[in-house]
């Protein structure tokens, strides 16, 4: 031990040394250090082997410090140095396409990663006056979520629902869709397996997503320091892109274990523990890091930042504490429920519970048109079904004209796994769903026209999807086009 801190002197000739202090005690993942009186909470530290540590919180006597990798090495009486710097993390183009840790290390193995520059990683958020409200639409490729439940560029939107209902794979879904539409993606796991992690690379890399997407994985078999870290570490890199005014979009997978990581640190470290053995500051944990996110103003770059927090129940209660705080913290949640997965409604979005508070200031004009009353069609059918299950006969012609309707949005809203649909589809969907043509249909002829109608529409008229994205709305001379195609298509069936 003793030949180290001259090798350490040489090692970070750039940095000062500030005050060099000793290990009390190591519980697991926690340090207890004498010696620092200058300290303050969110600085970094480093131990003698060169493992970092990140100070939070203070004992009467002694800095407690949490571990950023294996505590494993240090023992009682080993120095710890401050320097004097909040903790910050190297940034830059170069992490996109790569799978990177908390402390922004890469793990493929693609070799090192040359920085642009530092980001402080508990930056405070943009003030009020940083901002500007919402303006353009973040297309998810779910035409559940983009017609119902629209999405801004710098919303904050909560996925919530118990395990295995499909929340990981409509935030990978959107990733999927934002190819060629200049948006960064983030997706940081926290907590989750190995092997989760493996079939996401997969898929995104299947998909041609890795290049404009960073990974920051903080999965279970990392250290508890490293997993409470990740989210901030992923909001960093995010942020070092919207200061620069591009858009990102970052998926938390999942804010659950990220608050059972920070339980078993804050007991660890003898806080007083609240509801459900949570510590106090639990809600400042999670709503510090979503404030980060938002649409900056144009002095600012005009940069913007959307997040997809996911957070995990148990048996569809939303009411613990963990779901009710992000509830609290977020513009909206999208609620997967089991009974509709296991009936094969895919993506399970209960459209009933689910909320999107700002997102439709910002859709397309041609989505907003077409959209206004399915959210509300569709609660009726449900509805219906309900009552025509007691009573199925003699129903009126209207209730029957619902049925089918209903029948055909819910055709409409099923949707495979990665197979994200474009903004134009989805509009020339619901166009057909208004006029009626669906109604008729049964449940495998609409899928087949969910198949192939884009496919025809590109032999017959193909300038019509460039004039729908670039217009965002239907004027009648592209209405009239596409129900042209739309009777052409019907006719030759
Ligand atoms: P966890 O609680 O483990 O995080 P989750 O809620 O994130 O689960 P997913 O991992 O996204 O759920 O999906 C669970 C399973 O359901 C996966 O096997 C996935 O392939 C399948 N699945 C999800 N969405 C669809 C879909 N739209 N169509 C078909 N299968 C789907
Ligand atoms: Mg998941």
């Amino acid at each position: 031990m003793s030949k180290t801190p001259e090798r350490k002197a040489q090692d970070t000739s750039t940095f000062e040394i500030r005050e060099v202090g000793n290990v009390k005690s190591v519980q697991k993942f926690i340090v207890f250090a004498t010696g620092l009186p200058s300290c303050v909470s969110g600085q970094m530290v480093e131990f003698a082997n060169g493992i970092k540590g990140l100070v939070i919180g203070f004992g009467e006597e002694e800095v407690q410090i949490l571990v950023l990798g294996s505590a494993s090495e240090l023992r009682a009486g080993d120095e710890v140095y401050n320097k004097g710097k909040f903790l910050s993390l190297p940034v830059g183009e170069n992490f996109l396409g790569r799978v990177v840790n908390s402390l922004c290390e890469p793990q493929d193995s693609k070799g090192d990663i040359v920085p642009k520059e530092h980001y402080p990683v508990f930056r405070i958020a943009p003030g009020v006056m940083d901002r500007i409200p919402v303006k353009e639409t973040l297309e998810t490729g779910t035409l559940s979520i983009d017609a119902t439940l629209p999405i801004a560029k710098g919303q904050r939107q909560l996925l919530i629902g118990d395990r295995l209902t499909g929340k990981t794979t409509v935030a990978i879904d959107a990733i999927i869709n934002q190819k060629g539409k200049n948006v960064i993606c983030i997706y940081c796991c926290i907590g989750k397996t190995y092997s989760n992690l493996l079939k996401i690379l997969e898929t995104l890399g299947e998909k041609n997503a890795l290049e404009y997407t960073v990974v920051v994985s903080g999965v279970a078999s990392t250290t508890p320091g490293e997993q409470y870290l990740a989210p901030y570490a992923a909001c960093m890199l995010g942020e070092y892109f919207m200061y620069n005014g591009k858009d990102v979009f970052v998926i938390f997978d999942d804010l659950t274990r990220h608050a059972w990581i920070y339980r078993q640190i804050c007991l660890l470290l003898g806080r007083a523990p609240g509801r459900e053995a949570y510590p106090g500051d639990i809600f400042y944990i999670h709503s510090q890091l979503m404030e980060r996110g938002g649409y900056l103003k144009p002095e600012l770059g005009g940069g913007s930042m959307t997040f997809f927090p996911i957070v995990e129940i148990q048996q569809g209660d939303v009411t613990g504490y963990i779901s009710t705080n992000v509830i609290s913290m977020t513009d909206g949640q999208l609620y997967f429920s089991t009974p509709l997965f296991n009936k094969g409604f895919r993506p399970a979005i209960d459209l009933g519970l689910s909320v999107s508070r700002i997102g439709s200031k910002a859709q397309w004009p041609a989505m907003k048109a077409f959209s206004r009353t399915l959210r509300l069609e569709y609660l009726q059918y449900k509805e219906l079904v309900q009552m025509t299950q007691l009573r199925a006969t003699g129903l009126s012609k209207e209730a029957e004209a619902s049925l089918k309707r209903g029948e055909a949005i819910t055709q409409l809203l099923i949707q495979d796994k990665n197979k994200p649909v474009p903004m134009e589809e989805e509009i020339m969907y619901l166009y057909a769903l208004s006029l009626g043509v669906l109604d008729e249909l049964s449940a495998p002829d609409i899928q087949k026209f969910k198949k192939d109608f884009l496919q025809k529409v590109q032999q017959w008229d193909s300038s019509l999807i460039t004039v729908m994205r670039e217009s965002q709305e239907l004027t009648d001379a592209t209405i009239e086009r596409l129900r042209r195609s739309l009777q052409r298509y019907f006719e030759k069936e």
